[in-house]
């Protein structure tokens, strides 16, 4: 396989993505994006040296977190998470999947001297070549666990999530949850965790707080999800399990929408974040970081909730990207697919490469997947017309399939 840089302007550039991706809109406005996109956002001068203001209790585990805290999948320098956890950030996710290992790698140097009760570390039951299967054997599982310690050049890992759980089978495998037992009277980990972000998401995180047996949940969350979340979410903080929200930017369109004016672009990911933390029954957000910009720009937003100018552009924001955004959670099309095409996924890793910077990642993760958007080339798409928000399916993975596919 031949490794392909590819930085996001020239992701956005290719397949035609750029100011070409304009979409009539139901709602009077526009999806198109610039066509020279800033590669980071201009830094305000108010912004400099943010720091924490907010930290909320993480469930009944007895840590209080940072209400924005630290995504490591996109993690390749130490010194970056450094300097957050230096400005009052205390909760860092990361998994043995993302990049490979290399950011459980660089978060382990990066909390090097750090009193480790300061921190809370999360990371999830895989390996660097992903998901274990439900029926892991539960040795498996132990060593796959024991394998993120030596990375992380831990003792112990505050939480272990179960990872993009699909599936109530997967959430309740029951040599998982032997394992987690095993490491725990072992006191190599403290907490068990979920994450979601698939069309079950629901069903397994509604699961997961009535089965007693998980600490915290991670969730997809925010402006455009569902209400039923809202009452899972109650019911989790009524029984002392902590919600921590990821998917919080709702595709991360916001620094390149061209509809939105500067301003716009600048305040969207603050407003987003208000949007989330406005819902008190969440202990925290959690929100992919790779470079320091990033944590002045985002860190601003930590202890605040949502204006009424935010919410206008919010709306904004979901008017704009209404027929773009693959919703984390629904899943409509895919029963419809006669190739079995993991539509939701291959979207979600465009997302990653397109609008997160993380095209190594995407380009990794895409090429893990069993059918590709290649199958889309002669196929009539009959996934379109199950799409309640009209995504244009067929020409997304196409462009998918072009941007992430290895040459
Ligand atoms: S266009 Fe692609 S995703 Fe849609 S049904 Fe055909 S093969 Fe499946
Ligand atoms: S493409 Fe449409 S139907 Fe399919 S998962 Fe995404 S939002 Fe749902």
């Amino acid at each position: 396989m031949v490794d392909r840089k590819l930085s996001r302007r020239a992701l956005l550039t290719s397949a035609g993505v750029a100011a070409s991706t304009t979409l009539a809109c139901n709602y009077g406005t526009q999806f198109a994006l610039l066509a020279n996109p800033p590669e980071t956002e201009t830094m305000q001068p108010q912004w400099a040296d943010a720091r924490v203001r907010g930290y909320r209790p993480l469930g009944a585990t007895g840590f209080r977190m940072s209400d924005i805290s630290f995504g490591c999948a996109g993690l390749s320098d130490p010194a970056v998470a450094r300097r957050a956890i230096d400005r009052g950030v205390n909760y860092f996710d990361t998994a043995p999947d993302y990049s490979h290992a290399s950011s459980e790698r660089a978060l382990g140097e990066a909390i090097r001297g750090v009193p480790r009760d300061q921190i809370f570390i999360v990371s999830k039951f895989c390996t660097p070549d992903g998901h274990l299967s439900h029926d892991a054997p539960t040795k498996t599982v132990i060593e796959a666990v024991e394998d993120s310690l030596r990375r992380l050049s831990t003792d112990h890992i505050d939480a272990v999530l179960v990872h993009a759980c699909n599936s109530t089978e997967r959430l309740m495998a029951p040599s998982v949850h032997e394992a987690f037992d095993r490491l725990k009277d072992a006191g190599k980990v403290r907490f068990l965790g979920v994450s979601s972000h698939t069309p079950q998401l629901e069903t397994v995180m509604r699961h997961a707080v009535h089965s007693g047996r998980f600490d915290m949940i991670m969730c997809a969350y925010n402006f455009e999800s569902w209400p039923a979340q809202a009452d899972i979410f109650a019911l989790a903080r009524e029984r002392g399990i902590g919600v921590v929200a990821m998917k919080t930017l709702i595709g991360a369109y916001g620094s390149q929408l061209s509809d939105f004016t500067p301003t716009e672009r600048q305040s969207f990911p603050q407003a987003a974040f208000h949007w989330v933390l406005s819902n008190p029954n969440v202990s925290g957000l959690v929100i992919s970081i790779s470079r320091f910009d990033q944590i002045d720009e985002y860190l601003y937003a930590s202890g605040g909730t949502t204006s009424s100018s935010e919410h206008a552009l919010l709306e904004k924001y979901t008017r704009l990207i209404h027929h773009e955004y693959c919703r984390p959670g629904c899943g409509s099309c895919l029963e419809h697919c006669p190739r079995d095409l993991p539509i939701d996924d291959a979207l979600r890793y465009q997302m990653y490469a397109r609008n997160y910077g993380r095209e190594r990642q995407a380009m990794q993760q895409y090429a893990r997947l069993p059918v590709q958007g290649d199958e889309c080339t002669h196929c009539p798409a009959p996934c379109e017309s199950a799409c309640p928000f009209e995504i244009p399916i067929r020409r997304r993975l196409l462009d998918t399939d072009r941007q992430l596919r290895f040459a």
